[in-house]
């Protein structure tokens, strides 16, 4: 059994959500991911980041963290912030429930993540912040090769 872990830390500015993307996917490739799961992880982060940078500071600027453990063939990322938390998880994670809709968000987040992760977990932090853990099985390539 292999495990591995990194962390990062970083502003919430919105040109940091493709710094965090590659980093996270570049952390994966260890596990040989297919270009499809990779993909897959790519959009989960940055739905969860753009979330932070939108939604967790409004009118500032604050930390983003981002924990990413590998355990076997399992990925497990943590996307955390320090910012105002969600009144109704529940309720966030509906579809095309947005507290923006004036803005051109959707409210599709948690629903693409939900799509393209085998699990994810939101929480109100207790000293203030939301924490999405995101799962996702990565089917190793060179495993099947071998056989
Ligand atoms: P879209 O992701 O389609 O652009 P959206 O961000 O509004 O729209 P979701 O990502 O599904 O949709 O999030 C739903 C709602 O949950 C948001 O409108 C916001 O109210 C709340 N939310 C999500 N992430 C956070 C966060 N990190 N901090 C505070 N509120 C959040
Ligand atoms: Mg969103």
């Amino acid at each position: 059994m292999k495990s591995n872990q990194m962390e990062i830390k970083f502003k919430s500015y919105s040109e940091n959500e493709s710094f965090a993307r590659s980093v996270v996917a570049a952390f994966c490739v260890q596990l040989n991911p297919t270009l499809e799961e990779l993909g897959d992880i790519k959009t989960a982060v940055s739905e969860a980041v753009t979330n932070c940078v939108v939604h967790a500071y409004p009118n500032s600027i604050g930390d983003i963290s981002i924990k990413v453990l590998i355990w076997d063939n399992l990925v497990t990322i943590i996307v955390t912030d320090f910012g105002i938390g969600i009144d109704d998880i529940e309720k966030a994670k509906e579809p095309f429930y947005t507290t923006r809709p004036s803005e051109e968000r959707s409210g599709m987040g948690f629903t693409v993540m939900e799509g393209f992760m085998d699990s994810v977990d939101v929480k109100n932090n207790t000293k203030g912040g939301v924490s999405v853990k995101l799962t996702k099985k990565i089917k190793s390539l060179k495993e099947t090769k071998v056989g």
